[in-house]
């Protein structure tokens, strides 16, 4: 079943302890693409400038994404965004951000993508998460990500479209900004009462944890000794968990437990190579070799 996907489109210049890139290609709706298209079919909402560089979109192609809904503005500059990461590499500074073609965006979605089922409002303003999620006619299962930014700018948007989805996908630090409350477990419980069924707490290399009313998964993050670059990590961890979701077909606790651990080895791969240079490589057999070990390493 198919996943449609809203989020940023970016070229992104990097730099962590282990190197630099510039000029690379990132964003959220990249990322996931990915990651999610490892596992079945994703319809692509976004807009990217004519300075997008046209292998990507032929990378999107041969995973079979579909383009419908990606603009291209002609003479239009792509969404950039620089970033640079301290030796830890849970924190980082933006150092530079262009909105550029998505300043003027309004997403238009096709007959195809209008009748998915599966749908992953990926960072971008919630306004424009809104836009996306009006046009989709029975969405069985709607996830949402967000970020710093969002949450403190746009907090009357975030919370209406919170009121409508299903699951959502936060980092530590802005489940504790969006709640106001410090400890985990019941920062997320006051996420749950902002209306999402489900909420998933990343925690970076240290894993994540999935809750719902009465229910309480939590999982380590694979371990990676060769850690290039995180960026990313969360929106290819995301793609990995709906991916999962939307190939089983099924939305329930259980479901979802198995997804977070899908979610969080894709995105052990993202982060071994700067921007999507790792994704690319890997298929789904390789997934689910690192998932068998990943089994080993975590059962007693
Ligand atoms: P993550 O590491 O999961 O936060 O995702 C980083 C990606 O998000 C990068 O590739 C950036 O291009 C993109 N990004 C950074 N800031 C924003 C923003 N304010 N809105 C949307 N996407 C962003």
């Amino acid at each position: 079943m198919s996943i449609v996907v809203v989020g940023s489109i970016a070229l992104d210049d990097v730099v962590t302890e282990e190197g630099s890139v510039s000029n690379a290609p990132g964003g959220s709706a990249l990322y996931f693409s990915a990651a999610a298209s490892l596992f079945g079919p994703v319809c692509l909402v976004g807009v990217v400038g004519e300075d997008f560089p046209r292998e990507e979109i032929e990378f999107l192609e041969r995973r079979e994404v579909n383009l419908d809904g990606l603009q291209v503005i002609k003479g239009g500059k792509t969404f950039r965004w620089s970033g640079e990461y301290e030796l830890d590499m849970n924190k980082r500074r933006t150092t530079n951000l262009e909105l550029n073609v998505f300043q003027d965006f309004d997403p238009v979605l096709k007959e195809n993508s209008r009748k998915a089922e599966y749908v992953f409002l990926g960072n971008i303003g919630p306004g424009l998460q809104m836009k996306v999620y009006d046009q989709i006619e029975n969405p069985k299962f709607v996830a949402l990500d967000t970020m710093e930014c969002y949450i403190s700018g746009n907090t009357g948007e975030l919370k209406e479209i919170l009121k409508k989805i299903d699951l959502l996908f936060i980092n530590d630090t802005e489940s504790q900004q969006l709640s106001g409350t410090f400890n985990l477990l019941s920062a997320a419980r006051k996420l749950l009462e902002m209306g999402p069924r489900y909420v998933i707490i990343k925690k970076g290399e240290h894993g994540s944890i999935l809750i719902a009313d009465n229910l309480f998964f939590a999982v380590p993050a694979y371990p990676v000794e060769t850690a290039k670059d995180p960026t990313g990590a969360g929106d290819s961890y995301a793609g990995g968990v709906m991916g999962y979701i939307a190939r089983s077909g099924s939305v329930d606790f259980e479901t979802l437990k198995k997804a977070v651990v899908y979610g969080g080895v894709v995105a052990s791969f993202g982060v071994e190579d700067f921007s999507l240079d790792a994704l690319k490589k890997i298929s789904l057999a390789d997934v689910e070799k690192r998932l068998d070990n990943f089994r080993e390493l975590t059962s007693f």
